[in-house]
């Protein structure tokens, strides 16, 4: 039987990022980006998104590393 490989997903609050994008560096999946619409304190807020090849992992490295704690992760 084929292992199943960990799936999970994120959640960010677009009014507590600032805007740092160091969970867009540290995302093994890629599955981060910049928003293009501003949040009410002015900042482009990160963003998640995920393909059927670019599946998030659930690894948290991006919460991890959020000094705004914007970012919760659930394992599905
Ligand atoms: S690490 Fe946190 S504050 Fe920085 S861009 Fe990502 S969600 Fe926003
Ligand atoms: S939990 Fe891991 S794979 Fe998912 S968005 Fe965060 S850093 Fe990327």
């Amino acid at each position: 039987m084929a292992k199943k490989s960990a799936k999970g997903h994120i959640e960010i609050d677009r009014e507590l990022c600032k805007g740092c994008y160091l969970c867009i560096d540290v995302c093994p999946q890629k599955n981060i980006s910049k928003s293009s619409k501003l949040n009410q304190k002015g900042y482009y807020p990160a963003q998640f998104e995920q393909s059927e090849e670019n599946r998030c992992t659930g690894c948290a490295q991006c919460a991890t590393i959020c000094p705004d704690v914007a970012i919760e992760v659930y394992r599905d």
